[in-house]
């Protein structure tokens, strides 16, 4: 981590800013910025209810998009629309020069026929946000606030990616095809995902925070027994989870993955097996591959190609996590942030394609109220979010993003 060199005469100073070595002035910024949100309390959450209640899918975020851009214009941030789809960016520039910083929250919603628990349920039948992008999108929106108030005082600048399409795993990768970093690249991006911890509990992890993917479509063809193959395929391929979880006991234990195979299909060119693979690293591949070359059938032939091929994991860079960690353990103390050791290889996240580009934290934001009986997992019937998060995630992504630009 890096810190301001200091007079000795500072050392004054410091007795009365004791956490993070952090210059005066930041702090009083990073009040200011609390404070903005407290201010607009109400009128966040009443956004983050429309939201809620008006959930679209991957490709179909034009009213969300169209609130996003709104706001953020109305606050004098420079926007650009239909960025790889619906996706909007704007760039706030503070009054003093400096290094530029970006924050994204995804914007789409998932289809559930499920009840919403909340009063203030989707008026869209099939369709709910149960992945929490709804807050997601409404911090962006509270952090465009808060620091559009302190503007004049600000360093450096502020990059907000409002992201379509991320439960199709194509919106991050579209932005970026659409440059999305065209005018203005950013030196650190940062995200969160809703999680269902406690609200006002955060977790990241070094490097791998969530699994990479690959979709392997296996072609059956010939003139034997087709059928018969294609359940040794299948079989082969769900060995690959069990494979994997003995070598993790001994060796990585990011090397856990998820197999999910599914039905032999009628295709073009013969029978069609597709599986989905979920790893930390590129070993599932080669296992995936290495146990279908010991299959010999007679009269069939195999054809391995990739629907997906490696959809990017979230890697969160080693050294702009300890800065995070510190800045956000300055907002809820140092129980409320964890460092996780355990990729979960049943979720992916496309955030990790802007991370190829850019060095970036994603952070998990705790959503879940044991008390009330919220728990926010993310695609379950019942998930329900704690709409305090929306003031903890803010207000600790303000630390981070504040702290990054005035170069902790
Ligand atoms: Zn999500």
């Amino acid at each position: 981590m890096n810190r301001p060199w200091l007079f000795p005469g500072t050392i004054a100073l410091l007795v009365l800013v004791p956490t993070l070595g952090r210059a005066q002035d930041v702090n009083d910024l990073q009040a200011k910025v609390a404070q903005q949100l407290e201010t607009l309390r109400q009128e966040l959450i009443d956004v983050r209810r429309d939201l809620h209640r008006h959930p679209e899918v991957s490709g179909e975020e034009e009213r969300t998009a169209g609130i996003v851009a709104d706001r953020l214009q109305k606050l004098g941030i420079t926007v650009r629309t239909g960025v790889g789809g619906h996706g909007v960016v704007g760039v706030l520039e503070g009054s003093q020069p400096g290094p530029v910083v970006a924050f994204r929250a995804d914007m789409d919603a998932v289809t559930s026929d499920a009840t919403d628990p909340v009063e203030f349920r989707s008026l869209k039948p099939g369709v709910r946000h149960i992945c929490g992008h709804d807050i997601h999108v409404t911090i962006g929106l509270a952090l465009a606030e808060g620091f559009a108030a302190v503007r004049d005082q600000l360093r450096g600048s502020i990059l907000f990616i409002f992201q379509p399409a991320e439960e199709r795993a194509t919106g991050a990768r579209a932005m970026l095809a659409d440059g999305v970093f065209r005018d203005v690249k950013p030196a650190a991006i940062f995200a969160y995902h809703t999680a269902p911890f406690n609200v006002g509990q955060l977790a990241t992890a070094s490097e791998t925070l969530m699994a990479w993917r690959d979709r392997v479509r296996v072609t059956l063809s010939g003139t034997g027994d087709l059928a018969a193959a294609a359940d040794e395929v299948r079989n082969r391929i769900r060995d690959v989870g069990t494979v994997s979880q003995e070598r993790a006991a001994e060796a990585a234990p990011y090397d856990a993955i998820l197999v999910q195979v599914g039905r032999p299909r009628r295709g073009s060119g013969g029978t069609v097996v597709v599986a989905t693979i979920s790893t930390a690293n590129l070993g599932a591949r080669q296992l995936v591959e290495a146990q279908l070359a010991q299959l010999d059938f007679e009269d069939v032939s195999l054809r391995i190609s990739y629907e997906e091929k490696w959809v990017a994991g979230v890697t969160n860079d080693p050294e702009l996590v300890l800065q995070a960690q510190e800045s956000v353990a300055s907002v809820v103390g140092p129980d409320g942030v964890t460092l996780l050791s355990n990729v979960n290889p049943a979720f992916s996240e496309d955030f990790g394609s802007f991370q190829q580009e850019v060095p970036g934290v994603m952070l998990f934001l705790g959503v879940s109220n044991p008390a009330e009986g919220w728990v926010g997992m993310p695609h379950t019937p019942d998930y329900v979010a704690d709409e305090e998060s929306i003031f903890v995630g803010a207000r600790a992504m303000s630390a981070v993003l504040l702290d990054f630009l005035n170069g902790h």
